[in-house]
């Protein structure tokens, strides 16, 4: 509209002028709430794309010699050894696997990669004529579990809801029936009685630690690397700070254990693992420390420093660890992220 300045004169001219022009009044309270709400959208969104793009790019694969598809050349099933009355422990093969005499048959814990699974059940036929009617799996990955495939019909599998969950992307193990638990579950009675324990997410998001209660030991699966630094799989909704909860959680609540079982690796004492939940809430407490401080994961290595009775373990997977923190660490703003996250990754 072309105004001539006499024209400004006329009530009628000045009439569609406001019509026309926007102006401070016409920015009303709903118009700032409308705004707001824009904003707030495009902002997550913008946040979503990159922060999900960094924690992809910054996420470290686990490190290649804990790698539970590919892995280290397997090592071969080893001889039964006894653990205790009727507890045996049998290595190799992809995982350290106990099994346990009972009354009317016998319960395996972990059954290796499948092609080692008949080795096993030659193992097992060593101590005992009995067939094997139950197995745990400590988690979902394939060293701990693809052994399941070869277990006699009839066989009870039992392991953690998030286990299943993981193992129903595998097409094999998918077709095997599990019950499952959240927290926690106890099997069988008198001497034989087997508690179950699951704190939360650490290597994975079902790990699961089994106590065989006369016996006074434990199989604590991966989330125990013996003297080695903890390896993360989100994939399999492992969470790198719920790990060290995970840790102090089992370390509080669990009672009268003396001896634990590794995933992989020698057997350990309770002071082995009680030591380990330090050491993962040590290295957790450090990484979220420096991250908040701005620094990167290079300097936070230097700054790390343990206490003597760390010295014989093997850190060099530590930068993966520090890795698997920074990543988790957000800002405080991040709580209304965090749904979007968990909505998009389902
Ligand atoms: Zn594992």
């Amino acid at each position: 509209m072309n105004i001539k300045p006499d024209q400004l004169e006329s009530p009628g001219v000045l009439r569609n002028i406001k019509t026309t022009i926007p102006n401070a009044d016409g920015l009303r309270l709903p118009e700032v709430f409308k705004f707001v709400a824009r904003l707030m959208l495009l902002s997550t969104v913008f946040y979503y794309v990159t922060a999900e793009c960094a924690a992809r790019l910054s996420q470290q694969p686990e490190p290649a010699t804990q790698n539970a598809t590919i892995g280290p050349p397997v090592s071969p099933v080893g001889d039964i050894t006894q653990l205790a009355h009727n507890l045996y422990l049998v290595p190799g093969g992809g995982c350290n696997t106990v099994v346990f005499v009972m009354e009317r048959g016998v319960l395996v814990v972990d059954t290796k990669y499948a092609p080692h699974a008949p080795v096993l059940l030659d193992r097992i036929r060593e101590v005992t004529d009995k067939p094997v009617t139950h197995v745990i799996n400590t988690h979902s990955h394939p060293d701990h579990t693809m052994g399941n495939i070869a277990m006699p019909s009839g066989t009870e599998f039992i392991v953690h809801s998030r286990t299943a969950e993981n193992m129903t992307r595998n097409e094999a193990l998918a077709q095997i029936p599990v019950q499952t638990f959240r927290d926690r579950l106890t099997l069988f009675s008198g001497a034989e009685v087997v508690d179950l324990y699951h704190f939360g997410p650490a290597h994975t998001g079902g790990d699961i630690l089994v106590v065989f209660r006369a016996a006074g030991v434990m199989h604590a699966g991966d989330i125990f690397k013996g003297k080695r630094v903890p390896v993360i799989v989100t994939q399999g909704g492992g969470g790198a700070i719920a790990y060290g909860e995970t840790m102090s959680r089992a370390v509080a609540e669990i009672q009268n254990v003396t001896h634990v079982v590794t995933g992989h690796g020698p057997v350990s004492t309770w002071q082995d693992f009680t030591d380990y939940g330090e050491f993962v809430n040590r290295i957790i407490a450090h990484a979220r420390t420096s991250k908040t401080a701005g620094k990167d994961v290079a300097q936070a290595m230097r700054e790390f420093s343990l206490p003597p009775k760390y010295r014989s373990y093997d850190l060099k997977d530590l930068a993966y660890a520090f890795k698997s923190v920074y990543v988790e660490v957000r800002p405080w703003w991040h709580f209304w992220y965090s749904p979007l996250q968990a909505f998009f990754r389902r």
